[in-house]
This record gives C-alpha cells, sequence and structure tokens, in this order.
C-alpha cells in the first residue's frame, strides 16, 4: 500500500472529515480478503441427472450481444428494510430454471452480500434492493425507476461458459466468474448512486462506473477482481460486432481502461501486467495519474453522501 494511502485510513479512523471516502469504503470491501474460494458450479443443483456432472463446458454457450438489449421487465423483490432507511440491500431470490440453479452457490458464496452490506456506508434518498434474478438474458441493470438493481442469473452462465472458453478449468471459471460478477454488481450500484443522489458525472457515466468498480476493488486490496471484471468484457465481445453507438465503450477499451487504474495503483506491484503485453507502455506511462484523477474524482462525487454514524 502507497504511505499516501495507509496514511489517508488512518486520517479516516481519527477524523470523519479528514476521511477519504473511497479508502473508507475500500478499507471495508478489504475484510473480504480472506474469503473461501468460489464454489465450484454445481451440477447437483440441476434436476435433470441426464447432464452427465462434469459436462457443463459442453452445454452450449449463450450467445453474447454486441450490445445489451432493451432492460428486461422484471419484478423486483421489495427490500425488507423500509425505504427510509435509505441503504443497499442485498434480496437474495434463488433461480427457477434447472439449467440457471447451479450459479446459485455464486450468489448465495456471501461475497456479493457482504459488499452490498460495506455500500450501505452511502446514505441514500430510499432502499434499493440489489437482487439476483432471472431476466431471460445476460444482462446487468440499475432500474432506475424501480429503484434497484438486478444482476441476471444468465449472466453468471455466459460468464462462466465465456471463462471456460478462455481455457480455465472448472474451479477457476467459478472464481472469474465470482470475480467478474462483483465487478458488474459495484458498476451497477455506481449507476443507482449517480440515479438516486442525482450525482453529475462529465464524460461518459458507464466508463465512471466501470472507475468507481475499479479504484474500490484495487483500494481494498482486491485488484484480481477489478481484473477479472476487465477479462469478462473482452470475453463478452468476443465475435460480436462493434457497435460504436453504443453507451458503453467497446469491450477492450474497458479492459485496457480498468486495467490502467490497477496498474496505476501500484506500478511496481502490477508491472506485470507490463512486461505481459496486457498494457501498452504508451499507456502504461499515463495510469498512475489516471489513477489518482479517477480515485479522487469519485471521492468528490461520495463525500457529501457517506452515512454519519
Ligand atoms: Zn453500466
Amino acid at each position: 500500500m502507497p504511505v499516501s494511502r495507509a496514511v489517508a485510513l488512518v486520517s479516516c479512523a481519527l477524523s470523519l472529515s479528514a476521511c477519504d471516502v473511497v479508502q473508507r469504503i475500500a478499507s471495508r470491501v478489504a475484510e473480504a480478503r480472506e474469503e473461501p474460494a468460489a464454489p465450484a458450479v454445481d451440477e447437483s443443483k440441476v434436476a435433470s441427472a441426464a447432464i452427465p456432472a462434469a459436462a457443463v463446458a459442453s452445454t452450449p454457450a449463450p450467445a453474447a450481444a454486441a450490445v445489451p438489449g432493451p432492460t428486461p421487465d422484471v419484478e423486483l423483490p421489495a427490500p425488507t428494510q423500509p425505504a427510509s432507511a435509505g441503504t443497499f440491500e442485498w434480496v437474495y431470490s434463488p433461480a427457477k430454471k434447472d439449467a440457471l440453479k447451479r450459479y446459485e452457490p455464486l450468489f448465495q458464496h456471501g461475497r456479493l452480500a457482504s459488499v452490498v452490506e460495506v455500500m450501505k456506508m452511502l446514505e441514500l434518498p430510499r432502499t434499493v434492493p440489489v437482487v439476483p434474478l432471472e431476466c431471460g438474458t445476460p444482462n446487468a441493470f440499475y432500474a432506475s425507476k424501480k429503484h434497484g438493481v438486478v444482476i441476471c442469473y444468465e449472466l453468471a452462465d455466459l460468464f462462466y461458459h465465456r471463462f471456460l472458453e478462455a481455457g480455465a478449468d472448472d474451479q477457476s471459471a467459478a472464481n472469474s466468474t465470482l470475480n467478474a460478477l462483483t465487478f458488474v454488481m459495484l458498476h451497477e450500484m455506481g449507476h443507482a448512486a449517480i440515479g438516486e443522489l442525482e450525482l453529475g458525472v462529465t464524460g461518459g457515466e458507464e466508463d465512471s462506473v466501470d472507475d468507481l468498480a475499479a479504484v474500490l476493488l484495487v483500494d481494498s486490496g482486491h485488484a484480481e477482481w477489478a481484473f477479472d471484471g476487465a477479462r469478462s468484457m473482452t470475453l463478452l465481445s468476443k465475435g460480436t460486432r462493434a457497435a460504436y453507438f453504443d453507451e458503453h465503450s467497446m469491450g477492450e477499451q474497458r479492459f485496457y481502461n480498468i486495467t490502467c487504474i490497477v496498474f496505476g495503483s501500484d506500478p511496481m506491484k502490477y508491472l506485470a501486467l507490463v512486461e505481459r503485453g496486457l498494457l501498452p507502455n504508451q499507456r502504461a506511462a499515463r495510469c498512475p495519474k489516471e489513477y489518482e484523477q479517477k480515485d479522487k474524482a469519485w471521492q468528490g462525487l461520495l463525500a457529501a453522501h457517506m452515512r454519519k454514524k
């Protein structure tokens, strides 16, 4: 950890006003560091015993679209806390389809729930549920009119197959899927924070919430979660045509932007990203400054909305 970060954490503990809010959130996310590995995707959860135990890879991989389709109109479960609590709240919802039940252990693992718990440090105008749901399409989104965040089971299915296709074994594909889901969930909670708190952002909101997810994960010592989030962006765009009109940057651009934040947070620690050719020198040179700017920008945006108690 850079000395400046350690100083920020100490001053954070001593004085709320002197606190780096991104660091405050990140230091709480860091508490999940000693968590167990992601559960293997469990074929026993699939009712059809006809599917061989180790044959997930042979099931057809879901197709990825060049751009996400329209936001599915799903029914959100009501939060258990009153709206006046003004927090994010993890509301678990099981899958219905047999083919998607194998992903339930990833959502029950505890990681996603604990990250949502940390994000309760933000004071929102109302309670916003964060829910895993079947959507009929691989997606994740902030439903602004329904004031909720949805992570679709189908997205876990798509990530898992893409990581397998990229050469991962079952266990590492499950780990990477959970990491990528964590990144995407923070990305969507970033949209929710912007929407609920009516925050102003310049530049593309999509890039901005990628930045938030990346700085929170990097600052909390979970750079590998951010990096799997970055990888998932390129894996999703594989085989699709570039859609320049879309509000999201190209998958490959998102990969480099996120990887740049990881590298820029501690160039010596993450030098291998450059040495292995994952981040070109021309971009790497700019990354420490980019990381500082993005970290600072989100600190400014969230500072007024941190819960006081
Ligand atoms: Zn988004």
